[in-house]
C-alpha cells in the first residue's frame, strides 16, 4: 500500500503515519518529492487495512499496490533515480543526462591486456571499465577468470585511469572482494534470481548492476531488483542483455522493448548490453545505436585489444578501432534523442 500525504501535511503528520505502520509490524518508506510525501508499506504478506490511515491528519489517499514489487516503482518514487558511482562530486552517474558507457573485455586476462583496453576505452570517452575476475562459464573446463588476482589488476586499472570498475560477483563471498577492489557490483544473468546474492548486494554500500536473466520476464526482473532495494540499497541499475529465444542468428535476442516498458513503471535506470545481446561483433554497433535510440541510460560493450585471442567472448568483442567509431555514432544518437527542455 502507498499512503499519499496532502501537499500541506506536516512532518508530524508523516511521523504519525510512519508510527502507525510500524505499530502494525510493517516497514515504512517515506519518499518526499516537491509536490508531496508518499509513504510506502512493505513487509505485509496480505493486504493492509486502509481504514487505519483514512482519518489520520494530512493523509490525502491510500493506494493499493497489487504488483509483486513496490520500491522499484514510480508510484513509490516518482523521480527517476540517478545512480552515482563513487563519492566524489564529479563521479560518473547512470540515469542522469550523460550516456553511461561501460566498456572493457569480458574477462581480465593479464595486466597488459587490462591496461591496453582500459587506456583505449578511456580515450574514446568511457567512464566505466568492465571486466570479469569471476566468470560464470557454461563449461567447468572453460577459463573461469583470474579471481582475486584479477580484481587486484582492476584496482590498478582504476588507479591508472580513474575509470570506475564494474565487475561480477557470483556469490556472497565474492561481494566482499568486489567491495574491496571495485566500484559497482555486477550480478550476472545466471544469478538474477540468486536471492541470497541479491540480498547481500542489497546490504552493500556499492551500486549494483543487475543483468536480466536469460529467460526472465519483466516482472521477474523488477522483482529481483526489489530484493536489493528491500535491503536498503537503492543504487540499482538494470541491464537488458538479451533473452533466449528460438532464433539461431544471434546468441540472444536483445529485447529493446523492455527499455520503455521499464521506464513506464520504474524509476531505476536501465542500460543495454549489445555484446551479450547479440554475441556477434558485427551486430554490436547497430544494436548499441538502437539501444540509445530507444532511450537506454547507457551501454555495456565488450572491447578487446586482440579479440581473436580472447579467453572468453572474443566473437562479440569490438576491436579498439571499432569501439572508437561506435562511440562517435552513439553520442550523435544520444544528442538527437535527449529530451528537449521546455
Ligand atoms: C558478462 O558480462 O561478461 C556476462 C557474463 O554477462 P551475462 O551475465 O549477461 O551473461
Ligand atoms: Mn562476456
Amino acid at each position: 500500500m502507498l499512503i499519499v500525504m496532502k501537499h500541506d501535511a506536516t512532518p508530524d503528520d508523516v511521523a504519525e503515519v510512519v508510527r502507525v505502520i510500524e505499530e502494525m509490524g510493517f516497514t515504512a518508506h517515506a519518499v518526499a518529492s516537491a509536490q508531496r510525501t508518499a509513504i510506502g508499506i512493505t513487509g505485509n504478506q496480505t493486504s493492509v487495512d486502509s481504514s487505519r490511515f483514512a482519518y489520520l491528519s494530512g493523509v490525502a489517499e491510500t493506494i493499493k499496490v497489487t504488483k509483486p514489487y513496490k520500491l522499484v516503482t514510480l508510484d513509490f518514487h516518482p523521480a527517476k533515480t540517478i545512480v552515482r558511482v563513487g563519492d566524489e562530486p564529479d563521479a560518473p552517474t547512470i540515469g542522469g543526462e550523460e550516456l553511461a558507457i561501460i566498456a572493457g573485455p569480458c574477462a581480465v586476462e593479464s595486466e597488459a591486456q587490462a591496461f591496453a583496453v582500459a587506456d583505449a576505452v578511456k580515450l574514446a570517452g568511457a567512464r566505466f571499465y568492465r571486466a570479469g575476475a569471476f566468470k560464470p562459464r557454461s563449461s567447468p573446463y572453460a577459463f573461469q577468470g583470474m579471481g582475486e588476482d584479477g580484481l587486484k589488476i582492476l584496482a590498478s586499472v582504476r588507479e591508472r585511469t580513474n575509470l570506475k570498475i564494474v565487475t561480477e560477483a557470483m556469490n556472497e563471498n565474492q561481494v566482499d572482494l568486489v567491495e574491496r577492489y571495485g566500484d559497482m557490483i555486477q550480478i550476472g544473468a545466471r544469478n538474477m534470481q540468486n536471492f541470497m546474492l541479491l540480498r547481500r548486494a542489497g546490504r552493500s554500500h556499492l551500486p549494483v548492476l543487475l543483468k536480466r536473466g536469460m529467460s526472465a520476464t519483466f516482472d521477474e526482473l523488477l522483482s529481483a531488483a526489489e530484493y536489493i532495494l528491500a535491503e536498503g540499497n537503492e543504487k540499482v541499475v538494470l541491464c537488458e542483455r538479451g533473452i533466449r529465444t528460438f532464433t539461431q542468428h544471434t546468441r540472444n535476442t536483445l529485447d529493446l522493448a523492455v527499455v520503455p516498458a521499464v521506464q513506464r513503471v520504474s524509476h531505476l535506470p536501465i542500460i543495454v548490453d549489445a555484446s551479450h545481446g547479440t554475441g556477434k561483433a558485427y551486430m554490436v554497433a547497430p544494436l548499441a545505436k538502437a539501444g540509445v535510440a530507444v532511450g537506454a541510460d547507457g551501454l555495456m560493450i565488450e572491447v578487446h585489444d586482440h579479440p581473436e585471442q580472447a579467453l572468453s567472448d572474443g566473437s562479440q568483442a569490438l576491436t579498439i578501432k571499432d569501439f572508437e567509431t561506435t562511440m562517435r555514432e552513439v553520442r550523435l544518437i544520444h544528442e538527437a534523442v535527449a529530451p528537449i527542455a521546455v
